[in-house]
């Protein structure tokens, strides 16, 4: 693979310069208070990533945040592709801007991420929301300040969403967004064009951050005070391939793992293909890495596997998962599942119930197929109707619920080490947080103990939930 070339340094000072001339302009604009920006993200961990980086260019810019589009003066909309349902929001919330806008006409919206990169979709949002300001791409995210002053200063729309083979943009201002946990890309775009998946299309070819360039950022985050950092890419077991260094994936975890601090490393996602017996023992070694594997396996049909062009086979993926539960005791497994992939049989996916039944997973992330516009799958015959589908996911719910049951009701009486994120959603005066297996767990604490590791015993279960009471002087910060 060709090393894909990082931004160059007086690009990004460019960017830097038309920063200033936004912030220039917004203080004449707002005299008084900064003007504020509503950004709101869609869709998987990275776009959250990717979010939080907008958000640094438009602090860089001058503006403050708020928590809902009735009180901005630019509402920023940062989109997902991957599924249908997600789209449909956008163009919904999109939709309702339009009466802001004729009460505030000097409200910005900007949308970009993922649905921009995709023709149709500009086009839709060209001739139906002629109320949008400015769209860009997931090329040219670095770009946003040059982009906010043409923006401001043209009287124009302004659109750009070029094709591209995919570049970093290292030193971009991050407003991290997860409290005692952050989130680190450590590579973007995806080269396994899965017949069924839009990323390799709208987020360009795969390439990796540089290890000196991951390693400092993950030195920021710790110094922040993170407790958590969970690496991203969309498939970070290759990551490194075309990069300068030679350092693959395991070696990555093990540099990061010995930076000093109180932390622990948690990472998404593991394509099984390229997961590999050295990537197993550095989870098993490595004091700081989570004992968890997101290992999406998608079915359990040979057939549709190959349809879905994962390139491993049920058995393969079987022998992977035992390798994992013998290397790394105790080890929690998660996955995604495809439920109707189109020309799935019923007798197929009784192959993933069964799978699923073997492999006992901790918990399944189950999507009915959604035909994305410019994928292979899409042209596929598709004979089995959503109603049928929907039968199928809510047995295979079922299935995965009395396994999560039984594992759950095991945890009963044991004693976990878990960060302590926040209060519970549910009830305030109690605390929660998640297992080094990636499982929430509440129980009763004072919020100081809020960002620090507690030891947690299990005293009763709930549907997907544990509850227990920390232990004395737990506390390990
Ligand atoms: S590995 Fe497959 S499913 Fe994952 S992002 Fe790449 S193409 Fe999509």
């Amino acid at each position: 693979m060709a090393k894909l070339h990082n931004i160059p340094p007086e690009e990004l000072e460019r960017q830097r310069q038309y920063a200033l001339k936004v912030r220039e302009i917004l203080s004449v604009k707002y005299p008084t208070a900064k003007p504020l920006a509503y950004v709101h993200t869609y869709g998987c961990q990275g776009n959250v990533a990717d979010g939080e980086r907008i958000e640094g260019l438009l602090s860089e810019m001058g503006y403050d945040f708020c928590d809902s589009p009735e009180s901005a003066d630019l509402v920023l909309y940062n989109t997902c592709a991957v599924r249908e349902h997600a789209e449909d929001r956008v163009f919904g919330n999109v939709g309702k801007l339009k009466n802001y806008k004729k009460d505030k006409p000097d409200l910005i919206v900007a949308l970009c991420g993922c649905m921009m990169q995709q023709a149709h979709v500009r086009e839709r949002i060209y001739k139906s929301y002629p109320f949008v300001n400015l769209v860009f791409g997931t090329h040219v995210l670095h770009r946003l300040p040059e982009l906010l002053y043409q923006t401001l200063t043209g009287g124009k729309r302004v659109v750009c969403a070029p094709e591209g083979f995919g570049e970093i943009a290292e030193h971009l201002p991050v407003r991290r967004s997860g409290g005692v946990k952050a989130w680190l890309p450590i590579m973007y775009g995806c080269d396994n064009f899965c017949t069924y998946c839009i990323v390799p299309y709208v987020r360009a070819r795969e390439r990796s951050r540089e290890p000196e360039d991951v390693l400092r950022e993950a030195r920021e985050i710790i110094a922040a005070g993170c407790r958590e950092i969970t690496l991203l890419g969309q498939n970070v077991n290759s990551y490194g391939k075309g990069n300068k260094s030679e350092l693959n994936f395991a070696g990555l975890l093990r540099e990061i793992n010995a930076l000093p601090g109180d932390f622990k490393i948690r990472f998404m996602t593991s394509h099984p293909k390229d997961c590999t017996h050295e990537l197993l023992e550095t989870i098993a070694q490595c004091d700081k890495v989570s004992k968890h594997l997101h290992l999406p396996v998608q079915s359990g049909n040979d057939r549709v596997l190959r349809a879905m062009n994962r390139r491993y086979t049920r058995q393969q993926y079987l022998d992977l998962v035992a390798d994992a539960k013998a290397t790394v005791p105790g080890l929690s497994l998660t996955s995604d599942i495809i439920v109707g992939f189109p020309g799935e049989t019923y007798e197929e996916f009784q192959d993933t119930v069964s799978l699923v039944r073997k492999v006992e997973y901790t918990s399944l992330f189950t999507f009915i197929y959604s035909p994305r516009k410019g994928t292979a799958a899409a042209e596929l015959p598709d004979p089995v109707s959503h109603k049928e589908k929907t039968r199928w996911f809510a047995e295979l719910t079922a299935v995965q619920e009395e396994i999560a049951a039984n594992r759950i009701a095991e945890s009963v009486g044991k004693t976990y080490t878990v960060l302590v994120e926040g209060r519970s959603k549910t009830d305030k005066s109690r605390l929660a947080g998640r297992t080094d297996g990636n499982v929430m767990i509440e129980f009763a604490g004072s919020p100081e103990k809020i960002g620090t590791y507690c030891e947690v015993r299990v005293t009763e279960t709930g549907k997907w939930t544990l509850f227990g009471e920390a232990l004395p002087q737990s506390d390990t910060e």
